[in-house]
């Protein structure tokens, strides 16, 4: 994880220290080349930024031309950096994050579409930290979540188009304390999806405990407060979560809580994975079958 001296800690002093697309650049560049340049098509490290474009570096060997953003996530946003990097702020360390509609307000964004876009990539980069497996003692269980379709103005309206899904979570159990957590939409309530979720979230030798296997009553607690806060939270920022989505907001959930006790270095690390995830278009996040 990056460390600078000066991360806000605040969103007064994000904004002041953020403020500008020079700020943000130049904030981009440490993290993508710690140790300096280094020219993605020959790996030369000697490189010159052009007068005549902000933040374009020409490779002083091969001549190539490379963004601060290429490459990224944010590879041919139109959107400025502030703006990236505000709603990366806001979704990192703000408690309940913020909602494509909200953000479409707050930053006057010319369409929710440009909006849901750049809360979904976002969301994709907070998936990247789920690699790391849970271990110990994890309590697991599952719950059924209420979805809307696209045309459905929220969960809850009494639409016969209304869906559940079965979600699985799990969340360790430190000294009594809740570790990290995590969730998964599940394609069905089968044994062979639940123990699919075990083997890419638990790390071998962590120790599963569901309510069923121990038979005692207070088993999930944990992992059922999680639930509840989950539902809240779908409800009262997204009014409901659309099935096809399910699992970005999910990772985006996740993320937070996970981050829960180092709320600052939550943005700096996701601007981290921002900079670090391949190139996203529209058409992968919506397209039948997209992994967001
Ligand atoms: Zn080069």
């Amino acid at each position: 994880m990056l460390e600078l001296p000066d991360l806000p800690r605040s969103l007064t002093e994000f904004e002041q220290r953020f403020g500008d697309e020079d700020a943000c650049a130049e904030y981009l560049v440490g993290v993508r080349w710690p140790d300096g340049f280094v020219c993605p098509g020959c790996g030369g490290g000697k490189a010159w930024r052009l007068e005549s474009k902000s933040w374009i570096y020409e490779c002083a060997h091969c001549g190539r031309q490379t963004s601060v953003t290429a490459g990224t996530i944010m590879h041919h946003s139109k959107l400025p950096l502030t703006t990236w990097f505000w709603a990366a702020y806001v979704m990192a360390t703000q408690p309940n994050g913020i909602s494509a509609l909200q953000l479409q307000r707050e930053l006057s964004l010319g369409s929710y579409k440009t909006a849901w876009l750049l809360c979904t990539k976002l969301r994709r980069a907070m998936a990247a930290p789920s690699r790391n497996l849970l271990s110990g003692l994890v309590e697991v269980d599952k719950t059924e979540i209420s979805c809307r379709s696209k045309h459905d103005r929220a969960a809850g309206s009494g639409s016969s188009d209304l869906g559940k899904l079965v979600v699985v979570g799990a969340v360790e159990v430190q000294d009594l304390r809740l570790g990290r957590i995590r969730l998964s939409a599940m394609p069905d309530d089968s044994a062979v999806s639940l123990r699919a979720f075990l083997v890419s979230n638990l790390a071998p030798d962590a120790t599963a405990q569901t309510s069923g296997a121990s038979g005692a009553h207070n088993a999930s607690a944990r992992v059922q407060r999680i639930f509840s806060d989950l539902k809240v939270w779908a409800l009262s920022v997204h009014h409901g979560l659309r099935r096809r989505h399910l699992q970005s907001y999910f990772d985006e959930f996740v993320y937070r809580f996970n981050c829960r006790r180092n709320r600052h270095a939550a943005f700096p690390a996701l601007l981290g994975f921002v900079a670090g995830h391949p190139p996203t278009t529209y058409g992968m996040l919506v397209s039948p079958g997209a992994k967001v």
